[in-house]
């Protein structure tokens, strides 16, 4: 689940971490208010205004704006909200703006330049642990410095078990070529932003720009967030951050009905019970001349609401030239599962595509009695490769 920069940053907050200040707005005449609010809070007549999307790349887009005064922070808003946002990471017809960050300007002048850090922290699943990665050239040119010079790009790996050491947080620090105070800010900034992405069990936590002041504070000034969704439920404060209109609303009707479900891009719809046998199904549809459009795991208790469900979001894909449904009958019976594919037929009433359904285990064969015997355009298989040449037959047409 990915967070917007204003939800990420508060939790960041939540862990002591300093933040660039802001205050969220919905409308142009919020969005003066939060910029007064700024003035008298941080004696600056200057802010920035942030469009909040699931994207970054926002500076590039024309999302993210120094205002000089309310006034013309209010034009600002007006601008960006319910504009549809095009940046390098959003769909080609951009994304809608429905809210901006109204943010204190941290970038003044003092007693040294302000310095943009780039600073990650990601689960590194081939590695078996979290790393940080960092680097001195932060900025709105973190891809182009990644490219031409990954020399300065830094990675840090981290024990699960021994956690963020001190003296790793200390060699990201002198990494970042800082010293004397903005060292030690470093060093606690490192800490903490570790301890946050532990405690939120995040999967996704990056900072650009990660920025030193002027007078020598670290602050985050952009936080992207991903939580680990198998995580959210030890977090129901998290969990109610959700924004379902910055999701695929596919992805979300699955969630409500407690689907695994993940698009893919091919022509057979393939609903199995586990996931291993969805992975195995869907090799098998590659076998027989197919691409999987999707996986989708319904769970140990396939009973007749759940496939009818599964078969309602996987017809959603106008790809879908076909559907295997691939179930093993463990606990559950496989003539209740054909059942409920026949039942499933009649209440949605028209589906428009072959469907092929191989049942085993438990009462496979009086499974495949119903389906055979139910007159509706289902295919009954038992063994694994019958499936296979039906979706083969069913393709070909
Ligand atoms: P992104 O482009 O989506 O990553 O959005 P960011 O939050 O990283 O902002 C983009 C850029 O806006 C930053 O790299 C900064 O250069 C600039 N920016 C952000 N906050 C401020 C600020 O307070 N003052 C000024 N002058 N520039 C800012
Ligand atoms: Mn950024």
């Amino acid at each position: 689940m990915n967070l917007h920069e204003y939800q990420g940053k508060e939790l960041l907050k939540s862990y002591g971490v300093k933040i660039q200040e802001g205050i969220v707005a919905e409308t142009d005449a919020e969005a003066v208010a939060a910029a007064k609010k700024i003035k008298e809070l941080y004696n600056s007549d200057w802010c920035v205004i942030k469009a909040q999307i699931h994207a970054g790349g926002r500076g590039k887009g024309g999302g993210v704006k120094l205002a000089k005064s309310p006034e013309q922070a209010g034009q600002i808003a007006d601008d960006i909200l319910g504009m549809m946002l095009k940046t390098p990471q959003t769909p080609p017809e951009g994304k809608l703006v429905r809210k901006v960050l109204v943010a204190q300007d941290v970038f003044y002048p003092g007693a040294s330049d302000p310095k943009e850090f780039y600073i990650s922290i990601l689960t590194d699943r081939g590695r078996g642990c979290n790393v940080i990665i960092y680097s001195p050239d932060g900025g709105m040119d973190i891809e182009k410095v990644a490219e031409e010079t990954p020399e300065r790009v830094f990675t840090e790996n981290i024990d699960p078990l021994l956690g963020l050491r001190p003296f790793q947080a200390q060699k990201v620090a002198f990494n970042l070529g800082l010293s004397g105070q903005a060292y030690k800010e470093m060093v606690d900034f490192v800490q903490k932003l570790y301890a946050a992405f532990v405690g939120s069990d995040a999967s996704l936590f990056e900072i650009n720009p990660c920025l030193k002041t002027s007078d020598d504070r670290i602050i985050a000034v952009d936080a992207k967030v991903a939580l680990d969704d198998n995580g959210l439920f030890r977090h129901p404060n998290l969990e109610a951050l959700r924004d379902t209109s910055e999701e695929d609303p596919v992805d979300v009707e699955a969630r409500t009905h407690d689907l695994n479900y993940v698009k893919l891009d091919g022509n057979v719809g393939c609903m199995v019970n586990g996931a291993g046998l969805a992975m195995a199904t869907m090799d098998l549809i590659q076998l027989s001349g197919g691409e999987p459009a999707n996986f989708l795991d319904v769970g140990g208790t396939a009973d007749a609401q759940r496939v009818e469900n599964a078969m309602r979001i996987i017809l959603k894909d106008p790809h879908v030239k076909a559907i295997l449904i691939n179930i093993f009958g463990g606990i559950v019976r496989c003539d209740r599962v054909a059942q409920g594919v026949v039942d499933a037929y009649h209440t949605i009433g028209n589906i428009p595509v072959p469907v092929i359904v191989r049942l085993q285990g438990t009462n496979a064969d009086l499974g495949k009695k119903i389906i055979d015997e139910s007159g509706l355009k289902v295919y009954g298989a038992v063994e694994f490769q019958e499936a296979a040449d039906l979706v083969k037959k069913v393709l070909m047409g």
